[in-house]
């Protein structure tokens, strides 16, 4: 079954269901609401406790109360301020009165309406003032005289003797009418829900099956405790978010299988090149990136293919790393590909690799996407006949028409820049390669699980030796002598220096301008000093010309846009002055900084900020002077951002759940995950015959997410 068929036949039905024509299927609409599944997930905002009436002089202030009362006196009033009328009721019972007042109303209605005498049943949020107690706008029954109350209290199920839920509504439907349509729909439709998850684990998990879980979040049960309710913490919200994270995990534990279960290269290590290598490099490798390199390699040495995430900060030298595992593939007779998010730093890849490469006697091309054609002709040929060993590249090389005759083995640096997607075509371009992905970016781990639940993560959690902390220092635009100064010493010191300005779209031309202008103050401050301007929109041959410049000590100070925010490295360079740093999130500034601080001497970040900032640019300032340390950094990011746009992780792929929060419910995910992996294993990955439904349920919720289609 397919997600798009289920999802019209769902549709169908809601327009079946009687009482629902066409005007209310538009507002449904508009609340997300298209199919009888939306429908059953549209949940309530929070909830109103009728269950009982109480007295009046035990009414709690801020809630939704009810009671029965008789009206004592009635009448319209002038409120002393504003000069407006309102009209009162006093109502009251044998423990206390109670003040009814309307602001907006037709005297003549309420006058009939409420008689002295009256009996009444009352419903509205009570608030308090002072000693008085009031209910604005209540909604009201009228008793009348010889009524059986509590066969009147239980006549209607939509509006007393219970808990009633408050639902999120839009323009043009009221509370009632939603109440009324999903009383009906709710019950006859939640036992239709596939509802599969295996009896043991919601019973060791104290959870309800889906279709009772979403019954009660609906219309809970009398006993339900509101107090749970209203914290989302009742078992039925619970159980609703497991059922989500179970789908959720299970897909993943069944593509990690699915990569496990292909066959992919089995390579063995040589040590042909890399340890030549090893011994030619001018340090050692630290422990760290010792046993992540072990971590790699015996996923290289199986025969599945690798899917590997290494995770660590700016600086911990992962680029190292890499290239040992690429001299595994190569010493197998594969090819490697190494894919980057920019030019700049492709290019920078490029110089790397290639200097060790060819020392090894190996061939290392870069791929673009504006390398001249007839170049780009000639290494596409050379990769085709597997002449060329590794190539280096941008999004130019996941393009269809590049071919390598035997890839075995996929690198992608800054993974956050890349889609899942993106990993996928690379994939494609080989017979189940090796894929090694990279990041600098601590991701917080619930996060990570639901990003990268699929590949096994390596940590680089201990920077090279000799590297100091960088000193931060927070300046205002007045006290930028400051700043010059210690740039000046810098220099004099033999020392190179970035200048950064924030670009915050390359075709911006008042910041390039600012850029330009800022460029021309600087050579008036530093007369000696040869100063380059590095931009986003100089022609690629133009920007590798200044870089070039800039690694080989021919400029002393880089004035820069954003685009060395990613993996440039240039030891030398042991000061960094940020202007306008009010602008920048905390993620970019802490990559910035880290083109810093690489040499070994000690290394200064200077952030410039003009007059006026808001408080979470304070913040985020503050967070940069007192550390640097990238996960602190990370996690008082997502404090100040939150999730939602933390990392951007909706582009990077991070499914949209119903109900379910990556914040509020890790505790879920982590139990979630844990039965999930556990079941697959039991189950053979879902080739069992019981869990057959669980299969199909499973197969319809990622259709169109994620791609299971690997996995038999
Ligand atoms: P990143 O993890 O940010 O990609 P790089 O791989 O660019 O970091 O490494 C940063 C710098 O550290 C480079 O100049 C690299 O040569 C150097 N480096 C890497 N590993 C070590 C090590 N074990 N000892 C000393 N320097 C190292
Ligand atoms: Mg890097």
């Amino acid at each position: 079954m397919t997600q798009k068929a289920s999802t019209s036949c769902y549709a169908a039905e809601l327009q079946q269901i009687s009482g629902i024509g066409p005007k209310l299927l538009v507002l449904f609409k508009k609340m997300g609401v298209e199919t009888i599944e939306d429908a059953l997930y549209h949940l309530p905002l929070r909830y109103e406790d009728r269950r009982q009436m109480r007295k009046i002089s035990r009414l709690q202030a801020d809630r939704s109360e009810i009671f029965l009362a008789r009206v004592l006196a009635a009448g319209e009033q002038q409120t002393s301020h504003r000069r407006k009328q309102i009209y009162e009721v006093i109502v009251g019972d044998d423990t206390a009165q109670i003040s009814l007042k309307w602001f907006h109303y037709r005297k003549s209605w309420l006058q009939k309406r409420y008689p002295v005498g009256q009996l009444l049943l009352v419903i509205g949020e009570v608030r308090s003032f002072g000693h008085t107690r009031e209910i604005h706008h209540p909604e009201t029954e009228l008793i009348a005289a010889g009524q059986n109350l509590t066969q009147f209290f239980q006549q209607d199920p939509l509006k007393f003797g219970r808990i009633l839920p408050v639902y999120p509504l839009t323009e043009g439907l009221t509370q009632h009418r939603m109440r009324k349509i999903w009383y009906q729909l709710v019950p006859q439709y939640c036992p239709t829900l596939p509802s599969c998850l295996p009896t043991e684990l919601l019973e060791k998990r104290k959870l309800l099956p889906l279709e009772q879980a979403l019954l009660n979040s609906h219309w809970p049960p009398a006993e339900t405790s509101l107090a749970e309710l209203d914290a989302g913490k009742d078992p039925y919200r619970r159980s609703i978010v497991y059922d989500e994270f179970f789908y959720l995990e299970l897909g993943l534990a069944l593509k990690r299988r699915g990569v496990a279960l292909t066959q992919g290269f089995a390579f063995t290590v040589e040590h042909r090149y890399t340890k030549p290598l090893a011994q030619m490099l001018p340090f050692r490798l630290t422990p760290a990136q010792r046993r992540v390199l072990g971590e790699i390699k015996q996923d290289m040495m199986a025969p599945m293919p690798m899917h590997r995430l290494l995770q660590g900060d700016v600086g911990s030298g992962k680029t190292i790393v890499a290239l040992m595992a690429a001299l595994v593939a190569i010493e197998n007779g594969t090819q490697v590909a190494v894919v980057a998010p920019t030019e700049i730093l492709a290019e920078q890849h490029y110089q790397n690799f290639r200097f060790w490469l060819e020392k090894l006697q190996l061939r290392c091309e870069l791929l673009r996407s504006n390398t001249p054609t007839k170049e780009k002709k000639n290494t596409l040929a050379d990769l085709q006949t597997g002449a060329i060993h590794l190539l280096v590249g941008t999004h130019a090389i996941l393009q269809q028409g590049v071919h390598f005759k035997r890839l075995g083995l996929g690198i992608i640096d800054e993974q956050h820049r890349f889609g899942v997607k993106q990993r996928g075509v690379l994939k494609q371009k080989g017979a189940n390669p090796d894929m090694l992905v990279m990041t600098a970016t601590p991701i917080p781990r619930t996060l990570s699980m639901t990003l990268y639940g699929d590949l096994s993560l390596s940590v680089i959690d201990q920077m090279p030796p000799g590297r100091t902390p960088v000193t931060t220092h927070h300046f205002s635009a007045t006290q930028r002598n400051q700043a010059y100064q210690s740039l000046q010493a810098q220099l004099n010191e033999g020392h190179q220096a970035y200048v950064v300005y924030p670009l915050v779209e390359e075709t911006e031309n008042s910041d390039l301008l600012a850029a330009t202008e800022a460029c021309e103050d600087l050579k008036h401050h530093f007369p000696r000093a040869r100063i380059g301007l590095l931009h986003g929109r100089l022609k690629p041959v133009e920007k590798d010309q200044i870089m070039q410049n800039f690694r080989t000590q021919q400029l002393d100070i880089l004035v820069a846009t954003t685009v060395i925010e990613v993996g440039i490295d240039v030891p030398n360079a042991t000061i960094m002055l940020i202007e306008h740093a009010e602008r920048f999130g905390l993620a970019q500034l802490h990559q910035l900084r880290g083109r810093v601080g690489r040499g070994g001497g000690e290394s200064f970040c200077f952030l410039i900020s003009t007059e006026q900032f808001t408080e979470d640019a304070r913040r985020r300032l503050a967070v940069m002077v007192e550390t640097n340390d990238g996960f602190r950094i990370a996690e008082a990011d997502l404090e100040i951002r939150g999730p939602g746009e933390f990392l951007g992780t909706r582009q990077a792929g991070l499914p949209n759940f119903r109900v379910a929060s990556l914040v509020r419910d890790t505790g879920i995910l982590e139990r979630a995950r844990e039965d999930a992996f556990a079941y697959a294993e039991e189950t053979n990955y879902l080739n069992s015959p019981e869990s057959v439904d669980l299969k199909n349920e499973l197969y319809r919720r990622w259709s169109g997410r994620l791609d299971l289609a690997t996995i038999g």
